[in-house]
């Protein structure tokens, strides 16, 4: 990653918003309002604020806590979902989302603060699923590393997202954590397809550069795999790009891989149709019919995930004790009846090009 002009903000002192007064701010006078956001060599703007915690209660995922010391992500990947987070500040899912970063500068003492509480349970946290903890700002205000740090002392557990090779300069702290409670780098390399990375995900790494940060996490014993996610049909859902990209994930070794379609919901609906009806305009009426939920179709989701399974296998990525478990998933999933996931209601038909 090329190196940035460091720029101080230590004395910004007590004129540091809240969240909710940045949203105020907006509401009256759109992003210009935010005077005293940095412009940096990489053109987006970087507004501190002061946050009153940091780990978030979440409901209907797989965990039920989250942790995010930006807002805003200038990867910029058109299918985000965490776009139509930024309204919730007044800022548009567009361009304000990979242009205007919160960073919330008093992160690492809250965070401190929460995990000394007695009544802390130390449940696992998901670290990253509202931004990258990994962008390029990091390396500057070191956020995720300090957070990490706190993490390993108040023995909690983590899985962290990020599409950002940055991750690799905190080995040591994630080591830590893995010791202390236990860690799980999820990299997010969704393809390696360049035409596809190119026009989704223009801000990020290379997703070469991606694997390879994940190969030396696994050789620093830390417990890493891949989430080919989202793939976006049409873009990388081909049956020879997928191929490449199981392929490229099983040379650099990762531990796992996961694998899921791109919804769409709100702000990220809205930003990924505009652009798709901008640069891609043929492609609209396909997208439309795909997404007339926030999902595609059952059917056309269990394809995409039976053909990734079928290469896993193929280059040695499902191994003995993940088809154990997967049979252990399908038996839980008949005694429910074979409930579908959210938004699908009974069989529909593929039927796509894609
Ligand atoms: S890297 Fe993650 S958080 Fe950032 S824009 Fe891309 S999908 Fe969103």
């Amino acid at each position: 990653m090329a190196s940035r002009p460091l720029v101080l903000f230590d004395d910004l002192g007590s004129s540091r918003p809240t969240t909710r007064g940045v949203a105020s701010l907006v509401k009256a006078g759109g992003t210009a309002a935010l005077t005293a956001a940095e412009r940096r060599a990489d053109e987006a703007r970087y507004q501190e604020v002061t946050c009153r915690s940091a780990l978030n209660r979440v409901q209907g995922m797989p965990f039920d806590w989250t942790l995010n010391p930006y807002r805003g992500c200038t990867h910029g990947c058109h299918y985000c979902f965490a776009r139509r987070y930024h309204v919730q500040f007044e800022m548009n899912s567009d361009d304000e989302f990979a242009s205007v970063i919160l960073v919330k500068r008093n992160f690492v003492e809250v965070l401190q603060r929460e995990l000394d509480r007695p009544s802390w349970t130390r449940e696992l946290v998901a670290l990253g699923t509202a931004t990258d903890p990994y962008q390029p700002i990091e390396g500057h205000y070191r956020l995720t590393r300090g957070s990490i740090e706190a993490l390993a002392r108040g023995r909690t557990p983590i899985g962290l997202v990020t599409k950002g090779p940055m991750i690799v300069r905190d080995r040591d702290v994630l080591m830590e954590l893995s010791r202390a409670a236990g860690c799980t780098v999820h990299m997010s390399v969704p393809t390696v397809d360049e035409d596809a990375w190119r026009i989704l995900e223009p801000g990020t790494a290379h997703p070469l550069q991606r694997l390879r940060a994940v190969r030396e996490l696994v050789d620093a014993g830390i417990n890493a795999g891949v989430l080919m996610a989202p793939i976006v049909p049409g873009f990388s859902s081909s049956r020879s790009k997928l191929e490449r990209t199981v392929k490229a994930i099983a040379d650099h070794g990762a531990r796992f891989v996961g694998c899921n379609v791109m919804y769409l919901q709100d702000g990220t609906r809205s930003h990924f149709m505009k652009f798709v009806e901008r640069e891609f305009p043929s492609m609209g009426p396909r997208f439309e019919r795909l997404y007339v939920r926030k999902y595609p179709p059952e059917a056309y989701r269990k394809e995409i995930q039976a053909m990734v399974r079928v290469l896993q296998q193929r280059h040695g990525l499902i191994g003995r004790e993940d088809r154990r478990n997967e049979d252990r998933r399908n038996k839980d999933k008949d005694a429910e009846g074979g409930r579908e996931h959210e938004g699908a209601s009974g069989p529909e038909q593929v039927g796509f090009a894609w």
